[in-house]
């Protein structure tokens, strides 16, 4: 077993925060586990949390079509959330159940080591960039510790608003280009100059 196996499995029997008691599963996470590109959402809907996988409701099509208009597939890529649980009715994760999943988050990221991190909604934006608005931060790629940060709007939200869809499709055309940045300019230090002056 991998240790992001074993991560999952940890998750999977997680007792952590009371979420524990309502989720009927809890969802790690998926994706190979090389990877460049990793979508860090909010947390799991009803249809997540029925299924143990990640973004596999209306949102989630949304987001396997903005894959596909950049020629990628959920395959190649890691989708992860926030918090690995389910809030009641879909209410918004609170801080005590952010600290107490953050860790899971954590060590994923550490084990994949994604060139690009894509947060996906405000609640994902605050975890990596705290104080930051949405709507001021979507679609510019920032430098933090060893990843690059980019962020965009949450599809669920975009697939209700037009000016956010566009916005996200828009910053879904992008991505490309923040991924070869990153990957063509080894050793990092280059890509930190050229992507702090988008
Ligand atoms: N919304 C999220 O933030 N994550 C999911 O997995 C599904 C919907």
């Amino acid at each position: 077993m991998t240790e992001l196996q074993e991560i999952a499995r940890q998750i999977a029997s997680c007792t952590g925060c009371s979420l524990s008691e309502t989720r009927n599963r809890a969802v790690s996470g998926e994706g190979p586990e090389q990877v460049d590109l990793m979508f860090i959402g909010e947390a799991p809907g009803h249809y997540e949390d029925m299924q143990g996988r990640p973004f596999v409701g209306a949102a989630g099509q949304f987001l396997d079509r903005l894959l596909e208009s950049i020629g990628l597939s959920r395959e190649q890529v890691f989708i992860a959330n926030t918090l690995k649980c389910r809030p009641p009715n879909n209410r918004d994760p609170n801080p005590g159940e952010i600290a107490a999943c953050s860790h899971y988050l954590d060590r994923q990221i550490e084990l994949l080591q994604p060139k690009v991190i894509v947060t996906l909604g405000r609640h994902s934006l605050g975890r990596f960039l705290p104080g930051e608005t949405i709507s001021k931060a979507h679609g510019r790629p920032r430098r933090k510790g060893d990843y690059i940060i980019y962020p965009m709007y949450h599809p669920a939200a975009a697939l209700h608003q037009p000016s956010l869809r566009q916005a996200m499709e828009d910053d879904f055309k992008g991505l490309p280009a923040v991924i070869a940045q990153r990957t063509v300019s080894e050793p990092p230090e280059p890509a930190v100059r050229q992507l702090t002056m988008f």
